[in-house]
């Protein structure tokens, strides 16, 4: 086994992801501190917000506009309680992909499933600790396959489904609920 490139490979993934965070918390402006978060603004306008949760930069929010919305903030603070195992996941990977690129198939799946789940898991904490649901008005496109590339490419479960009573109810699992959204 070539060592080399599984360094390099740790290199790229652990640098770009502490670049990332880092440009995301030098670019962003403090606002306040609530608890052990520090809320910061970077403002471009996008009703939005990102968790800095990697070795080097933690218990940050980084707002992308200036306003500060409590129901964004209650899912971002869902994030920086979860332990951010896609981040060790993705390390994992980077370092067993030298042995068989073949494993990225797998990989993307399984990442796919931690990035739903870790995204649930912030909605359901929101939900439990301060009865915040995700708001949203957006229309369940008719098509499947619109409803498919919802699914695969955003980084959220789809918008209609975490509007969804059920999703709010633990014992129904996001797989089950993929099925249902499908084929209903
Ligand atoms: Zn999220």
């Amino acid at each position: 086994m070539d060592w080399s490139l599984t360094i390099l490979n740790l290199v790229l993934v652990i640098g770009f992801y502490e670049g990332f965070h880092g440009y995301l918390y030098f670019r962003s402006k403090g606002v306040k501190k609530e608890g052990k978060i520090e809320i910061r603004v970077l403002n471009i306008n996008e009703e939005n917000a990102i968790a800095l949760n990697s070795l080097f930069f933690r218990n940050v929010v980084v707002f992308l506009s200036d306003k500060i919305n409590e129901r964004i903030l209650r899912h971002e603070e869902g994030h920086i309680n979860q332990f951010n195992y896609i981040y060790l996941f993705m390390i994992a990977v980077a370092a067993l992909l030298p042995i068989n690129t073949l494993l990225a198939i797998p990989a993307i799946l399984i990442g796919r499933i931690m990035l739903w789940k870790m995204e649930r898991d912030a909605d359901l904490y929101a939900y439990s600790k301060y009865n915040v649901k995700f708001e949203s008005d957006a229309e369940r496109p008719k098509s499947k396959i619109d409803r498919i590339k919802a699914w695969l490419f955003d980084s959220h479960p789809p918008d209609w489904v975490r509007t969804k009573e059920e999703y709010y109810e633990k014992k129904n699992s996001l797989i089950k609920l993929f099925i249902q959204d499908l084929f209903s």
